[in-house]
């Protein structure tokens, strides 16, 4: 009877396991016709620039606008597209609607020339030789000067991807700049990213939102240790006043966060920069 019981138990996970391989299977399909059928968009976060105290530019983050189900966020599909090389073909689609779009903004109006638009590149579309060639191909296509183009990579990239480290090479000398997303998260140093082809920390937003001002001390030393080895520092996540306000003390380079705004449509960060960035008197 054990027996008989314990070989229910193993069906019961075979079931499980089964509808999870085949949700699985299904979310990758509906995400390949997905890209294929114009159902991604993305939104853009602006980034302040804390020693202008104006807009620097936005991230470009991707949204799935999935028929029937209404607009999905990324962590519910990114890791099924990770898992797959779709990753790279929907990295490679943000990269060239996001080039796109702010060399569209740029054409349009003088006062948009300067802004700059970060893009999240995976780990895996990192680690392919494609990935050189895509961002040239977006800034070819788009027009965009790479100067204005950040492409945002986990510090778990340059451990875990041996081929990342070149990619960056390749990437930087092209002119674009590289960040480190979510830093602070995995185990990598300040010093250990000094040697890296690196320009940006950003602070991830665990260590910068309300309840943890335990982490004011280490934010404070990471902006500060950042700063000697030459590299400049993006606080995520800022949602409140009083961090805005000790980010400045602490020469932080530049904030992103609810406060400031939101990740918008394309049409409302228009409206965002004109307004930000409008002449004033
Ligand atoms: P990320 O690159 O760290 O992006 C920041 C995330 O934090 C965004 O979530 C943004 O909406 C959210 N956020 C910004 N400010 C605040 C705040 O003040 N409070 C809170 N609670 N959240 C804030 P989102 O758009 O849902 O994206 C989640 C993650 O998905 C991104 O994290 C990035 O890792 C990934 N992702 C987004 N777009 C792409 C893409 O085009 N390609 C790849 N490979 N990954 C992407
Ligand atoms: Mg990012
Ligand atoms: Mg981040
Ligand atoms: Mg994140």
């Amino acid at each position: 009877r054990a027996k008989e019981r314990g070989r229910g138990r193993v069906e019961l996970f075979d079931e499980a396991l089964r509808a999870q391989l085949s949700a699985h299977a299904e979310m990758e399909t509906a995400l390949a016709a997905g890209l294929a059928g114009g159902e991604f968009e993305v939104h853009y976060q602006p980034v302040l620039d804390l020693n202008s105290g104006r807009l620097d530019g936005f991230e470009a983050l991707v949204r799935w606008n999935r028929p029937g189900v209404g607009l999905v966020p990324p962590n519910d599909f990114i890791p099924v597209a990770e898992s797959s090389k779709l990753i790279c073909d929907l990295d490679r689609w943000v990269l060239h609607e996001a080039t796109r779009q702010v060399a569209e903004w740029r054409a349009a109006d003088p006062a948009a020339a300067g802004l700059t638009v970060a893009v999240n590149v995976s780990g895996r579309h990192l680690a392919d030789p494609r990935v050189v060639r895509d961002v040239t191909e977006a800034l070819l296509a788009s027009g965009l000067p790479p100067e204005l183009l950040i492409v945002e990579v986990t510090e778990t990239v340059l451990v875990n991807e041996p081929a990342a480290y070149g990619h960056l090479v390749a990437l930087r000398e092209l002119g674009v700049a590289v960040a480190i997303d979510d830093f602070g998260t995995g185990y990598t140093s300040i010093g250990q990213l000094s040697g890296m082809p690196v320009d940006t920390l950003k602070i991830d937003r665990s260590f910068i939102s309300s309840g943890t001002s335990g982490h004011a001390e280490l934010v404070a030393l990471v902006i500060s240790a950042a700063h000697t080895f030459g590299l400049t520092v993006i606080a995520e996540g800022v949602e409140e006043e009083s961090q805005l306000q000790w980010l400045r003390e602490q020469r932080c380079d530049f904030a992103q966060g609810y406060l400031l705004s939101r990740p918008l449509p394309a049409a409302a960060a228009g409206d965002a920069w004109r307004a930000a960035l409008a002449p004033t008197s």
